[in-house]
């Protein structure tokens, strides 16, 4: 058998540079033809016994993958949330995917712990993060690492680490988690998996959760005898980017005795820009900081960041020390595979680290204003669902709705760093000539 590396590479490098710089002209969402088992005809029933050509393995991306593909990367996506990727970032898992690291102790590859370590305190420091999240500071006692997700696929994996660590070092017997009314649903799932008590809590008319809500919150449970353990504030709603007020729920937190973790999955990145920072006010406060740089920091999927501020209580919580994983370093190296849920771990550092080089923090502070121009904008209609279905199976461009104040809207994100104020006007103009017919169409029917 030939094990030989192929030098086919090359040619899935160029069909790639051609998919993103040709990206435009592909419908963003798939046809109608495109339904669910589509993809049942087009593959035999089995693998194949035989080798096949690399050829025919290529050309089938075209015939098989792309019909079904969401081209996340257009700038007609508006659905969810950004998800960019970038050369560099492609390039450093490249890489990564070559040496195949599993990372899980300092000793099975220390570069992967050490670049790790490294660009978490590059990136906390970009971020205007406080000293105590840093590896390396004489008066720190935290530290970052990545993620696979902040939360969802996993079980919820940076709330319910919170959870779990608050869970080890509180020993009542009916504790309760508070989080706000607008937190993401994997808040949710995290409450779920640690069979802790979630409660929303009501946000103010800017969707903004306030510290005398959390305040009358905890007396209440406190009253039915729960034991609130966390708080986790959003800063940035995944429906509409909304902030909680970190500095007035930060003191709340301290005093009494609640873990504050902070979810920045969406609008973290924005931080890099020092005149965004504003809503970190209070962030000194904060147990645990997470954010997605695998949404708008052009860093692909999968990569989350995520700083606790004490690392002994997280150690503590999922250390695990069978003897195959010691080593002589054991005792003055970071062993990741105690900070997180999973054992194994990828070498996410690498396209992490070539992106922040490549473009420098210039560069990304560019794009987050960039996006930042054109702010979202909701459509608010009383035929909002009807409109939503005749867009996306236009395939000129994909939105997806949110309620918010017991309204149906459709959220307008602009995600791509490839959209540019003609791509807004031209999707603007398609959304108002498509409602202006449905509204005509329905008066005609009444
Ligand atoms: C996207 C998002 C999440 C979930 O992120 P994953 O990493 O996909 O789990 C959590 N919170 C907010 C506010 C988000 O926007």
């Amino acid at each position: 058998m030939d094990l030989a590396p192929k030098w086919e590479g090359k040619e899935m490098v160029d069909y790639i540079t051609r998919y993103l710089t040709t990206i435009r002209e592909r419908k963003v969402t798939p046809g109608p033809e495109v339904k669910p088992g589509y993809m049942r005809e087009l593959l035999p029933d089995s693998a194949p016994t035989d080798p096949e050509d690399w050829d025919c393995i290529f050309r089938d991306i075209e015939k098989v993958i792309m019909p079904g593909v969401v081209h996340w990367q257009s700038p007609y996506m508006h659905a969810y949330y950004p998800a960019l990727t970038s050369w560099p970032s492609m390039l450093g898992d490249m890489l990564a995917d070559a040496i195949n690291n599993i990372g899980f102790t300092w000793a099975s590859s220390p570069a992967c712990t050490e670049l790790e370590m490294n660009v978490m305190d590059w990136l906390c420091k970009a971020l205007g993060l406080p000293t105590f999240f840093l590896h390396h500071h004489p008066d720190s006692t935290g530290g970052g690492i990545l993620q696979i997700v902040c939360l969802s696929v996993r079980p919820s994996v940076c709330p319910s680490i919170c959870l779990s660590v608050c869970l080890s070092v509180c020993l009542s017997i009916s504790p309760s988690a508070l989080c706000l009314y607008q937190a993401h649903s994997s808040v949710e799932k995290a409450g779920l998996i640690s069979l802790v008590k979630i409660r929303f809590l009501p946000p103010d008319d800017h969707f903004s959760l306030r510290g005398d809500t959390l305040k009358e919150a905890i007396q209440e449970d406190r009253r039915r005898g729960l034991v609130p353990v966390m708080l986790c504030a959003t800063l940035g709603t995944t429906g509409v980017c909304a902030f909680d007020n970190l500095s007035e729920l930060g003191p709340v937190c301290a005093e009494e005795g609640l873990w504050l973790h902070v979810d920045a999955a969406y609008a973290g990145s924005a931080f890099l820009c020092p005149e965004l920072r504003g809503p970190l006010g209070g962030i000194e406060y904060a147990d645990s900081f997470a954010f997605n740089p695998s949404k708008w920091m052009m860093v692909h999927f999968d990569c989350t960041a995520f700083w606790v501020k004490d690392k002994y209580k997280l150690q503590q919580t999922f250390s695990v020390d069978p003897v195959y994983l010691r080593h002589e370093n054991s005792d003055q190296a970071t062993d990741f595979m105690h900070w997180q849920i999973p054992l194994s771990r990828r070498f996410r550092s690498l396209k992490l680290w070539f992106v922040m080089r490549s473009f420098g923090l210039k560069n990304l502070q560019g794009h987050i204003r960039h996006v930042c121009v054109y702010v979202c904008m909701y459509v608010c209609l009383s035929v909002c669902l009807s409109l939503l279905r005749r867009l996306t199976r236009s395939g000129t461009m994909y939105l997806v709705p949110a309620d918010i104040d017991r309204k149906r809207i459709i959220r307008f994100t602009v995600t791509s760093q490839l959209t540019t104020s003609e791509d807004i006007i031209r999707d603007w103009n398609i959304i108002r000539k498509m409602a202006t017919d449905l509204l005509a169409h329905r008066s005609n029917m009444f």
